[in-house]
């Protein structure tokens, strides 16, 4: 019993009260797009691990190697002695893979976003920042940190973000749009190629969050940003989705990634990466470049399974990707349609407010390359029996 835990209690009392409590479960990533959990096997349509990589021999292997080569641990931060030949051999792969002068490891892609906007607004102070309303809540809590203003543009709104950099910032000694290239919760992407022509035109630096888009999506799964090369400023992107891993990077010029070490404080002041998680990453970006089949596979169920949402008369917003969002409406239904999807052998996990706006309470099922067809079908068939 702490002190604290009586006030701590009623702040649970109020997350009960809001419907909102939640709890963790213990759950294994299985493969064939499967999990485990409380003994049931389920398909699972709520997890990132779109390519299959997170139980691939190549990166378990490799993983486990490089700790046996090297060790469990990494023994300091980056900038005292826990910066090792490979932490400086893998940044250079990503700066290569991302078409970029340089890159940086960090330990996870909230800390990167948390760690990366602060210090990018500090260094100019008064730059005016230009966000998509969906941005990841990583890069929020780097704003918030920063103590900046945002303007805001509507979700993927490139003419309304024309019309807040024509009308804000002008005087501005930078300016500095975050979005990012496939969202988290609709699955749709940003046009690249038009961003990229609007922030030159108006002299805007472009910042791109790419977590669902490594891997998946671009030349050989290089993500959006591949698709215009030199044309993004700064390209953030985790390891832990498609990759298969744990970790992120940041790529961009030399010298932004040379500031970022002496001043991002999320990168400084924690202790580097160890050799295990290094390993499966290196193991990933081997394959990774080859994987147009899978690729190509899991673009195929995301069209199958739009196609039987649109047939159940079920809104699938502007989805193009492995994400695909089936929206519901009320918050009761999703969740009760989640509760009973699970019990069905089904893991399609429920977004409702404030993630998403009210009335828009939706299942957000998440694609893997090893799905196949007959599970989509048996995820469209027990929505439509259940709903
Ligand atoms: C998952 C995610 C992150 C955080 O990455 P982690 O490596 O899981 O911490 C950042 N941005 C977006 C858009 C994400 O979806």
């Amino acid at each position: 019993m702490s002190r604290l835990d009586s006030h701590l209690e009623a702040a649970l009392e109020r997350v009960t009260r809001a419907g909102r409590r939640r709890e963790l479960r213990a759950t294994a990533l299985l493969p064939q797009g499967r999990v485990e959990r409380a003994g049931r096997t389920l398909i699972d349509f709520s997890s990132n691990d779109y390519l299959g990589l997170a139980r691939h021999p190549l990166l378990v292997e490799r993983s486990a190697e490089w700790a046996a080569r090297d060790g469990a641990g990494s023994g300091a931060s980056r900038l005292v002695t826990g910066t090792s030949a490979a932490h400086l051999a893998l940044e250079a792969r990503i700066a290569a893979f991302k078409h970029c002068e340089a890159a940086l490891i960090f330990a996870s892609g909230w800390q990167a976003n948390a760690a990366v906007i602060p210090a990018l607004l500090a260094a100019i102070p008064g730059i005016a920042v230009f966000t998509d309303r969906l941005i990841h809540a990583s890069m929020h809590a780097g704003i918030a940190m920063a103590g900046a203003r945002q303007h805001r543009f509507h979700h993927n709104d490139l003419d309304h973000l024309e019309t807040l950099l024509a009308e804000k910032g002008a005087d501005a000694p930078a300016r500095l749009i975050l979005t990012e290239s496939v969202f988290s919760m609709d699955g749709d992407r940003v046009d690249i190629a038009r961003l990229t022509e609007i922030a030159e035109r108006h002299d805007a630096a472009l910042f791109v969050d790419e977590a669902h888009a490594t891997g998946v999506l671009g030349p050989e799964g290089r993500g959006l940003s591949a698709l215009v090369p030199g044309k993004v400023d700064l390209v953030m992107g985790t390891f832990s989705k498609a990759l298969g891993g744990f970790g992120a990077y940041v790529a961009g010029s030399r010298v932004l990634i040379d500031y970022l070490v002496n001043a991002a404080s999320g990168f400084i002041f924690t202790t580097a990466p160890p050799p295990a998680v290094l390993g499966a990453v290196d193991a990933a970006l081997d394959l990774i470049p080859g994987m147009d089949a899978e690729r190509a596979h899991l673009a195929a169920l995301g069209e199958r399974l739009r196609g039987g949402l649109t047939r159940l008369g079920l809104d699938h917003g502007a989805s193009s990707t492995q994400i695909v969002p089936a929206v519901i409406g009320a918050e009761e239904d999703a969740m009760a349609l989640s509760a009973r999807l699970e019990d069905a052998g089904f893991l399609a996990s429920a977004i409702r407010p404030p993630t998403v706006p009210p009335g828009t309470s939706r299942l957000r099922i998440a694609l893997r390359a090893t799905h196949e067809e007959g599970d989509i079908d048996a995820l469209l068939a027990a929505i439509e029996s259940l709903r």
